[in-house]
């Protein structure tokens, strides 16, 4: 039976592409951002403990009690916002699911919602299923004086119209690493007051930010989080991509209406996880020892790929760095991603990806993604590879 498709132009993600790649040709997956490694014994044992007392029934449709608590101490005594745990926070499934339902609770036929590319892949899916129209509008690409990817507020700014009702922001980024500074915060805020557009900021790597620079949030400053729907994951801070289980922080007006999405797309999430990682996240340490965890693990990659032919850019922030292989070849990003793993056993992402028009001049670079989320062995094994190029 035929179905006249809602979005004609999308197929596998990226990220699943490229892992079914690697293991067709046994490389080493440096390409879909999870980790190689188990998560913390004592979270198991928190599930286990929760499932045999027997949570094992539909728990409340916006979240377990517990770990509502759990995530407006942890967003309070971080980021200075109190968020009702009954009318402002939304525990989902991952972040993926909050993106679903806060765009399509939100948006519709008429609105224009803004994006910045390189752009997470879920996004633009999201904004065709509500009916709006997506403004997708590139970062400015490292220079020789500016190493990482930033954010063109002055393109924000012109293409800003009486129709545009979301900006989309993720912090740190994916696929760049770049983090939120505070005169980027500045910038949002001059560009949001007094408009009726709303915020939604994806802030899933909030706990991986290197070199003592901490997150800046949107929820931060009143005058954006009165606007923002915050989305976080706990895929991320737990080593637990496989479970998720995310959040949304956001003003009651603007919860209710996403409640209304999300307890049809998926009425409430499994409840042993919940009450596991309401146990474990209680200590702080389980987030606030990340930077450094993660820090070791780039410098590592880093260092390695310092002594190949690959040019390392920085990663200030999440689990992945990007590397211009221009002295390596001239081919596409997509191209080079298949050759590396069909000829060198490793596999990474193409940051084209990540743009609506893979092959625009916008994406015109000649960078991959590197996920550095894995054991020494395993980053020690790939560097050994790439030294072979
Ligand atoms: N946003 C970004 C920027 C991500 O990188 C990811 C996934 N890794 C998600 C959202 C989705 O998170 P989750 O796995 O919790 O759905
Ligand atoms: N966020 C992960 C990445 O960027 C992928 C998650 C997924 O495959 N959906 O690699």
């Amino acid at each position: 039976m035929q179905i006249t498709s809602k979005l004609p132009e999308v197929g596998l993600t990226i990220f699943t592409t490229m892992s079914k790649m690697a293991i067709e040709y046994q490389a080493i997956n440096l390409g879909q951002g999870f980790p190689d490694f188990n998560t913390d014994p004592k979270l198991q044992a928190f599930v286990s403990k929760a499932m045999a007392e027997g949570f094992n029934q539909y728990p409340y449709m916006a979240g377990v009690a517990e770990l509502r608590n759990v995530i407006g101490e942890k967003v309070e005594s971080l980021y200075g916002r109190h968020y009702n745990i009954d009318s402002e926070i939304t525990v989902t499934s991952g972040a993926t699911e909050a993106i679903m339902a806060i765009v399509l609770a939100s948006v519709g036929t008429g609105d224009e919602v803004i994006v910045l590319e390189p752009c997470y892949d879920c996004y633009l899916p999201a904004i065709k299923l509500a009916g709006a129209k997506a403004v997708c509008i590139p970062m400015l690409v490292p220079t020789q004086e500016r190493r990482t990817f930033q954010v063109d507020w002055d393109k924000v700014k012109s293409k800003v119209t009486t129709k545009t009702r979301m900006l989309i922001i993720n912090f740190p980024h994916n696929p760049t690493g770049a983090v939120m500074s505070k005169d980027d915060l500045d910038q949002l805020e001059l560009l949001v007051q007094n408009t009726n557009i709303m915020i939604l900021s994806d802030e899933v790597y909030e706990h991986i930010i290197f070199d003592g620079v901490s997150h800046l949030s949107v929820a931060t400053r009143p005058a954006l989080a009165e606007r923002s729907f915050v989305v976080s994951s706990f895929g991320k801070t737990t080593h637990t991509t496989g479970w998720k289980i995310g959040y949304v922080c956001a003003p009651k007006d603007m919860t209710v209406e996403l409640r209304k999405v999300h307890q049809f797309m998926v009425f409430t999430v499994p409840s042993v996880l919940q009450h596991g990682l309401a146990a474990y996240t209680k200590d702080p340490s389980t987030y606030l020892d990340l930077p450094a965890f993660y820090q070791k693990k780039r410098d590592r990659l880093a260092d390695g790929l310092a002594k190949t032919r690959f040019n390392v850019l920085p990663s200030p922030g999440t689990f992945f760095l990007l590397a211009d292989y221009s002295a390596i070849s001239d081919v596409s990003e997509a191209e080079f991603s298949i050759w590396l793993t069909k000829e060198h056993g490793v596999t990474v992402i193409p940051v084209s990806a990540f743009y609506a028009v893979p092959d625009a001049a916008e994406s015109n670079h000649k960078i991959v993604r590197f996920c550095f989320a894995k054991t020494e062995e395993t980053l020690d094994r790939a560097i050994e590879r790439l030294l072979k190029i």
